[in-house]
């Protein structure tokens, strides 16, 4: 059988029903909120259905400044999220911790998990969220079918090959040590 046609429905499918997470963490969220109203309209891209429950989504929309006490709860609510699911930091704070380079504030929510699309914009309108969004569909069109590896114990590994890329992307790794230091410190 050609796996071709069936990658491109399988993915088609994927990133046509894309489930976003109910998540927002400060100022970014509210240009989130809005692009799900009638003026923007995120459900033209099939992606309006944003769920109350990580275990119904495949999309987290990281919408706001991350602290260091809030990385460990959005890897936690990562984790809950069933695969293949997909990462975009939306905004300056998400993606490098923008104006707070401060004590508490996580430079950029890939130190706990991995990002696909970063947004900028301080906070980016909801037309900036939308093109995210369509570049994340263009990602998905191209992952390749072995981007995931189910385990028979229940995990699941995700190599993110890109069809046409030769290099294997990073597996889904735990926060690095300097986040986790700095939790403890925190939390200390
Ligand atoms: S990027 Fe700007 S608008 Fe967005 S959460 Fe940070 S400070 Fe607020």
């Amino acid at each position: 059988m050609n796996a071709k046609p069936v990658r491109h429905a399988v993915n088609w499918a994927r990133k046509s029903a894309l489930w976003p997470m109910t998540f927002g963490l400060a100022c970014c969220a509210i240009e989130m909120i809005a692009a799900g109203s009638s003026r923007f309209d995120i459900d033209r891209f099939g992606a309006g259905v944003f769920r109350p429950s990580p275990r119904q989504s495949d999309l987290i929309i990281v919408a706001g400044t991350v602290t260091l006490k809030m990385g460990p709860v959005v890897r936690r609510v990562f984790d809950q999220m069933p695969e293949p699911k997909w990462v975009i930091a939306m905004g300056a704070c998400a993606s490098t911790g923008g104006p707070f380079d401060s004590y508490s504030t996580m430079q950029g929510v890939d130190r706990t998990i991995p990002v696909d699309v970063y947004i900028p914009g301080c906070p980016p309108r909801p037309e900036a969220l939308l093109y995210g969004l369509m570049c994340l569909q263009e990602i998905i069109m191209r992952e390749a079918p072995s981007a995931y590896i189910f385990e028979s114990d229940g995990t699941v590994h995700r190599q993110r090959q890109l069809e046409g890329d030769d290099e294997e992307l990073a597996e889904v790794a735990p926060m690095d040590t300097e986040s986790l230091e700095a939790v403890a410190d925190a939390q200390a």
